[in-house]
């Protein structure tokens, strides 16, 4: 049986795990739990073919990853883990100008012949689109899209961890490094034990090359910080809205318990900034209420910052780190980090068992961005 360790329990490394311990590994699972983990302060979308990204690498994780949803959540229900975040609750994607609507719609009826799942796509009046979605302000129509969902990250992290442990996998909360002897990774090592692998899986997000400083080697990852906003309206059930998808670059979504989620900011710092400021604040507020002038009176519950994790064309890369044969190392999920995780987890654990990919990994190969330290 393969002894596998994973470092970094957001969504990549909490499915990677869940995988492994599915497939009959020996399974340990690392993770100090970072405040601005990316799992647990987003926004939760699933919804990637509306998007006007033309990049097929990136569209082709998006959509194998928003299609291996229901038959991942249909499995966890089935080993007890009741909450998973997932709801298909559709989306809209509400604009004033009539062309626009329709061009999109042309588009994701084009991508549906490859993604039935994609479910029906039609343009709702004004009227219409209220009744999904009652905050929205005056004079828009929408584009529906029936297949959309939402996750709540932190919830199905858990619920894979949980999983996971049912299968005997060991979950530890803590900070861990690479473990060496003569040059070679051999496994991991906290505070308190060393722990030796076949198989190290290095899935740590935006701090992942701290892990690599003692093998000399940087892999050229940037990050994004997001804030974001969790409100409730008073007397109001909004946990069967759709995700609504403005045509700016900030969104509304319901999750579980009423929570209505705004936001996010999408900032290019040059270090970690874990702080909640005014301006990330103002500029959440003022995009929402441009849209759903109804939330004014919602209740401001929490705000949140994360981190997504970004190579420098955008795309996720995973594989073998060079030299290290039991090192596998994958990054970059960027701002669709919750809708490829599953699946891309679910791909790492075949390339850590040896098995045949789904997918190229040439067109996500880590070699480009590797560079000696
Ligand atoms: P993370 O979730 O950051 O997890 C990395 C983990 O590694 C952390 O827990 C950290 O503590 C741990 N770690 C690091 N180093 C060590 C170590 N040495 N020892 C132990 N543990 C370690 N995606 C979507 O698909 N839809 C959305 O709507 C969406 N909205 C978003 C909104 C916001 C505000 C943000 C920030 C992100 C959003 N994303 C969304 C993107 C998605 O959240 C990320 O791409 C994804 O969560 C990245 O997951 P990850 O597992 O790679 O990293």
């Amino acid at each position: 049986m393969k002894k596998t360790v994973i470092i970094g329990a957001g969504i990549l490394g909490a499915s990677v795990g869940y995988e492994l311990a599915k497939q009959g590994a020996q399974v340990t699972i690392v993770d100090r739990e970072d405040s601005g983990q990316a799992t647990k302060a987003a926004a939760g979308i699933i919804c990637p073919w509306i998007s006007q990204r033309r990049n097929k690498r990136w569209y082709r994780l998006a959509m194998e990853g928003a299609r291996y949803y229901p038959a991942l959540v249909e499995e966890l229900q089935a080993s007890g883990e009741c909450n998973t975040g997932y709801k298909k609750v559709g989306a809209i994607s509400p604009h004033n100008n009539i062309d626009k609507l329709e061009a999109m719609v042309k588009r994701t009826l084009k991508r549906k012949e490859d993604a039935p799942e994609i479910g029906d796509v039609t343009i709702l009046s004004e009227q219409e689109s209220k009744r999904l979605f009652p905050p929205l302000a005056d004079g828009y129509q929408s584009v529906y899209v029936s297949g959309a969902a939402r996750v709540d990250g932190w919830a199905l992290r858990n619920s894979l961890l949980s999983a996971a442990q049912k299968l005997d996998a060991i979950f530890l909360q803590t900070d861990c490094s690479l473990l060496m002897e003569n040059g070679t990774v051999i496994g991991i090592k906290t505070a308190h034990e060393t722990i030796l692998a076949d198989e190290v899986i290095i899935t740590a997000g935006v701090w992942a090359n701290e892990l690599l400083q003692p093998l000399k080697l940087a892999i050229d990852l940037s990050f994004q910080k997001g804030q974001i906003i969790h409100l409730q309206m008073p007397e109001v059930n909004s946990d069967d809205w759709p995700v609504v998808m403005p045509p700016h670059d900030q969104y509304i979504l319901s999750l579980n318990g009423n929570r209505i989620v705004i936001g996010a900011t999408h900032e290019n710092d040059e270090a970690l900034d874990y702080r909640l400021t005014m301006g990330g604040m103002k500029e959440i507020m003022e995009k929402a209420l441009l849209f759903a002038p109804g939330l004014l009176n919602s209740t401001f519950l929490e705000a949140k910052v994360g981190f997504r994790p970004f190579t420098a064309d955008f795309l996720p890369i995973f594989g073998r780190i060079p030299g290290q044969d039991s090192v596998i190392f994958a990054n970059g999920l960027g701002a669709s980090g919750l809708t490829m995780g599953p699946y891309l987890g679910q791909q790492l654990a075949k390339l850590a068992l040896d098995k045949e990919l789904d997918i190229p990994a040439a067109d996500y190969a880590l070699d480009e961005f590797i560079s000696e330290k």
